[in-house]
């Protein structure tokens, strides 16, 4: 299969991968729906060396929780990545900013413990809170 291949909304942080993706999944945590203004985020998950920035004059990364950063473009503020030492040799990437269709589909909503009410979802998922 092609690279997979990304980019901010202004394109200043370009990137592509190697598929398989490892998994893709909902997450409904308050610190992903701050991070990026959302009822919930699909990350998929990558493994780090089949990972790579095409462009990345833009991206800048911050500690979001004591064991993780995320990483965004600091030009247009698109929230792109997700690394974290819980997830050793992964990169997670926000689904909405991979082009087109990819290797894999969302298998599960994670986080439901603090899903938002104002959003409704009715797929069939299975659904954790963790
Ligand atoms: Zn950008
Ligand atoms: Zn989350």
């Amino acid at each position: 299969m092609t690279s997979h291949t990304g980019t901010c909304l202004c394109g200043q942080v370009r990137f592509e991968y190697e598929p398989p993706s490892l998994w893709c999944a909902h997450c409904h945590c308050s610190l992903c729906q701050r991070a990026h203004g959302a009822a919930l985020v699909t990350w998929v998950g990558v493994a780090q060396q089949r990972f790579r920035l095409a462009a990345d004059s833009g991206l800048r990364w911050y500690r979001s929780s004591p064991d993780s950063e995320r990483g965004f473009c600091g030009f247009c503020g698109s929230t792109l990545f997700f690394r974290s030492e819980r997830w050793p040799g992964e990169i997670h990437i926000a689904r909405s900013n991979i082009d087109g269709d990819i290797d894999m589909n969302p298998s599960a909503h994670v986080h439901c413990e603090s899903q938002s009410a104002w959003f409704n979802f009715a797929d069939a998922l299975p659904r954790s809170e963790k």
